[in-house]
């Protein structure tokens, strides 16, 4: 299934227990749509990269600022000023040139979010605001794509894995904006990436049906514990509009 060359390059990873040949080609041949490519999307697009994902699909508005290069991994200081989604392109192929990128330099918005999600398998949402997370949310609830929403505010974190028709969705659990998030706010780059790494297995996970995804659950990440625990989510919410109008039939 898989060709000479994947072999090898993921040897140590086909070697581990529950996961092999079939699991690989599942990614080889798997599009994930990573939105944005900060602090929180860097790292997750570099995991899906080293992972072997075939096709990965990024969207992010802008050019690169110095206060960003606290965190954001796949830019250089070289590149202030640069579009971040060509400058992450550029550092994702010289990192692996055998995966294919699809770039947008545009924020997910209810206009915009067909096309760019479109062939994907999975989305990884790393968006702050939560505008762009309600979008994400609606497409992969109408389109049936497995979504792994990634969060993350100062020493903490929050990873939740949205299976539509079988977890909750994002509008189950927050059925509002919550009105005190805000769009700037603390960020140790280790954080994020730690964030961002709990959010890339649990993707994996999903995709390949290794070990078992924490569906059902929030991820709780708490680095100045540190701590990562699961928290039980309740069933869905019988109210949420998301789930009642746009979940296929
Ligand atoms: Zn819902």
């Amino acid at each position: 299934m898989l060709n000479m060359n994947d072999q090898e390059t993921y040897s140590w990873q086909i070697d581990l227990p529950g996961f092999g040949e079939r699991e690989q080609a599942i990614l080889r041949n798997s599009t994930a749509l990573v939105t944005r490519v900060g602090g929180l999307g860097g790292p997750v697009a570099q995991s899906l990269a080293a992972a072997g994902f075939g096709r990965i699909i990024l969207a992010h508005k802008g050019n690169l600022r110095q206060d960003d290069l606290n965190r954001q991994i796949l830019m250089s200081r070289k590149w202030i000023g640069k579009s971040r989604v060509d400058c992450a392109t550029s550092t994702l192929n010289n990192f692996n040139d055998d995966i294919e990128i699809v770039s947008h330099n545009a924020n997910v918005n209810d206009e915009n979010i067909d096309e760019i999600i479109c062939g994907a398998n999975i989305v990884f949402s790393c968006a702050p605001l939560f505008n762009e997370r309600f979008t994400l949310n609606s497409a992969c609830i109408s389109k049936n794509i497995p979504l792994v929403d990634c969060s993350m505010y100062s020493m903490e974190g929050r990873v939740i894995p949205i299976i539509p028709g079988k977890t909750q969705c994002l509008r189950c659990i927050y059925p509002e904006d919550p009105a005190n998030w805000k769009r700037q706010f603390p960020v140790m780059g280790a954080v994020s990436a730690l964030v961002a790494q709990v959010g890339v297995i649990e993707g994996i996970k999903i995709l390949t049906n290794f070990m078992s995804p924490s569906i059902g659950n929030m991820i709780s990440i708490d680095a100045s514990e540190p701590s990562i625990e699961k928290i039980k989510l309740a069933d869905k919410n019988i109210n949420c509009e998301t789930c009642n109008t746009l979940m296929p039939s």
